[in-house]
């Protein structure tokens, strides 16, 4: 294994970043690892995660956040709708959601409590799904390469792609998610255009960009007790970002009705 994972990461050590620009006209610092490396990276992340959660066995939940999920994902620019987007539905009651690279979505069930109807379910998916579309894992990494090194994703990469095995891989160096930092919180900047971004995505599918307004009225209500779900603890600063989703709302009010009036009105449930 040693000459592989040296190989390996001298190959992502020398691969150099660069500059793009993201879904809201940001500069970002991307390419520490390749695409494909992060598709991999996000897939393998999901395959640990089924391996070790139990999901939802409920026929009616599971077709429910499908049904959302693909009606989002048809109004993702090409590049994005390539990839067969896969969607676990995870037995637990935290109010919790994300998306990888590699088009995969997870939520838990407890997403039900705050999300109650559909175009509340859409907005926390086209949020997370905003988070992938805006290459905001891949600027994470990019950034923690520059001050960890390679070695360490290097080694969850080669977990899988050298017969380790999902369960060796992670003995060896935590969950792929943590060393990742694929669900740390995002930077203030990269929250603001994860809701931007999935907030638009909403409403051109057809999903009422009003609702997400009231997802996090139910969010902050719910993280009212003494324990607040990781959801809310992963997106910081919630009163401001009331606001703002208001405001946005109100500006994407035209595009849904446009949506709807196209024929784009899903019925999930
Ligand atoms: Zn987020």
């Amino acid at each position: 294994m040693k000459p592989l994972l040296l190989a390996l990461a001298l190959s992502l050590t020398l691969s150099s970043c660069a500059t793009t620009t993201s879904p809201t006209g940001r500069r970002q610092m991307v390419g520490a690892v390749s695409q494909q490396q992060l598709d991999q990276l996000g897939a393998q992340a999901f395959a640990q995660m089924k391996a070790q959660k139990q999901q939802s066995n409920s026929q009616q939940q599971n077709n429910y956040v499908r049904c959302v999920v693909a009606a989002l994902v048809r109004e993702l620019p090409g590049d994005w709708q390539r990839y067969n987007w896969e969607t676990a539905l995870f037995a637990d009651n935290s109010p919790n959601a994300f998306a990888l690279p590699g088009g995969k979505v997870g939520l838990y069930t407890g997403i039900f409590g705050p999300a109650r109807n559909q175009d509340q379910l859409a907005g926390v998916v086209a949020h997370e799904i905003g988070h992938v579309v805006s290459r905001h894992h891949d600027e994470r990494i990019t950034r923690q390469m520059g001050a960890q090194g390679a070695l360490q994703i290097a080694g969850a990469i080669l977990g899988s792609r050298y017969g380790q095995g999902i369960g060796n891989a992670a003995m060896q160096g935590g969950s792929i998610l943590a060393q990742t930092g694929f669900l740390l919180p995002g930077s203030r900047v990269q929250e603001t255009e994860a809701d931007v971004v999935g907030q638009q995505l909403m409403a051109r599918a057809g999903f009422d960009p009003r609702q997400a307004v009231n997802l996090w009225e139910n969010m902050i209500q719910a993280g009212g007790g003494n324990r607040t779900p990781q959801w809310i603890s992963t997106h910081p600063d919630p009163q401001s970002r009331l606001g703002e989703l208001r405001q946005r709302a109100t500006a994407l009010v035209p595009v849904y009705e446009q949506a709807r009036a196209s024929g784009r009105t899903p019925r999930c449930g």
